[in-house]
């Protein structure tokens, strides 16, 4: 074992704060990465309040973080995909029983048994794991993803959920070439589905609470932004989406989003506000609409993610911020004041 330096936090109402954490030394299949950048994504704020105490308690004390680029240090004898030097990526899993049908399907984020980066039931050292708001961070191999070498690593950071959570459904759900995609909500999952979806071709509506993102929103690469306040503006589009995807962090209503879906349209939510959203069911039966949701994505796909991130040299539009402004930047991404995703420059650490 070794420490490692970390952000944590201490209890629900308690603000983060310098902690010194154990990390394993790599068994044979483990990689041991630095931590360059991590992304905060606003789960990482609903765990560290234990806003999803009912079906996620937060186990204390608490290092968020599931966004984490970084650059090997140390690998077991058995690893075969990484080497001392390389760039290597983590995302929010760092393992899963491997056997389960899930597992078999490429979609270990569904393994009963999976285990989160950060509050999920640590095997190797009890208590639960911690994640990317630290230095560094120990993996087996075969959670750890490879980095296109062509893109920004602050940018890249985001790509581990952010990315790989909007990718996911937008892949499942056929949207391409000739489909009308709506993303609602833009901030760090939104921004993404729709630098996504626009490579992906379809035709993509932006769903925003915010005026003053109209030009960024066309900038990312929609092609029509409506403000979802204004039902005129929302009237216009009723009946007429194969696909809208939800990823709003609070409560709102859903079923103004139905009404604007065609025959067999579907709505995905990966957006997880915790206390239940009601929908009306005559919105869902009369069209054969259908409602569903999704959670980030397997590691398979999330290499495919990257893969054609880099391909088409997609990166999250960044601010980067040192560790010390981690509570400022709650508080901001609260107040959807966040263009589009905090990433953490983990060099910031050291003078902790
Ligand atoms: P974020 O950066 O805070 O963005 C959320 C956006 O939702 C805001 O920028 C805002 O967009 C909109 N919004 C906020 N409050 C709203 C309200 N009261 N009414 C309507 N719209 C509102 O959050 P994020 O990191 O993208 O995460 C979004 C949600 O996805 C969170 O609940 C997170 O926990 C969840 N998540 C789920 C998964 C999964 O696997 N399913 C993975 C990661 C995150 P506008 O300003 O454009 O309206
Ligand atoms: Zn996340």
């Amino acid at each position: 074992m070794y420490n490692a330096k970390a952000y944590s936090a201490a209890g629900a109402t308690s603000p983060l704060a310098s902690a010194k954490i154990a990390r394993r030394d790599p068994t044979e299949h483990d990689v041991q990465i630095d931590i360059l950048f991590c992304g905060i994504c606003h789960s990482d704020l609903h765990q560290a309040r234990d806003e999803w105490h009912d079906g996620f308690p937060t186990v204390y004390p608490c290092v968020p973080g599931h966004e984490i680029v970084g650059r090997v240090t140390r690998v077991g004898s058995a690893v075969a995909k990484f080497k001392p030097g390389d760039l290597a990526a983590v995302g929010c899993l760092v393992d899963s029983d491997r056997t389960c049908p899930n597992c078999q399907a490429g979609l270990e984020q569904f393994c009963p048994h999976a285990t989160f980066t950060y509050n999920s039931p640590d095997k190797h050292l009890g208590g639960v794991t911690y994640g990317g708001y630290s230095d560094s961070i120990v993996v087996d191999e075969a959670f750890v993803l490879r980095v296109p070498s062509n893109l920004d690593l602050a940018g890249t950071a985001p790509l581990l959920c952010a990315g790989i959570t909007t990718y996911s459904p937008l892949r499942h759900w056929g949207v391409t070439k000739g489909k009308k995609a709506g993303v609602v909500g833009i901030g760090g999952l939104g921004h993404m589905a729709v630098k996504l979806a626009h490579a992906l071709g379809a035709h993509v509506v932006v769903f925003t609470t915010s005026p003053g993102k109209k030009d960024d929103a066309l900038r990312l690469g929609a092609d029509e932004v409506v403000i979802s306040r204004n039902a005129d503006e929302m009237r216009r589009h009723a009946g007429s989406f194969d696909f809208i995807l939800d990823a709003v962090a609070a409560e709102h209503d859903i079923n103004a989003y139905i009404q604007l879906l065609r025959r067999d349209g579907n709505i995905t939510l990966v957006g997880a506000p915790a206390k239940p959203l009601p929908v009306a069911v005559f919105g869902l039966i009369f069209a054969r609409r259908s409602f569903s949701g999704s959670l980030i994505g397997g590691i398979a796909e999330t290499q495919e993610m990257l893969d054609f991130c880099g391909a088409h040299n997609i990166t999250a539009d960044v601010e980067v911020i040192p560790i010390q402004k981690v509570n400022e930047a709650y508080e901001r991404l609260l107040c959807s004041d966040v263009k589009y995703r905090f990433s953490i420059d983990m060099a910031s650490l050291k003078s902790e």
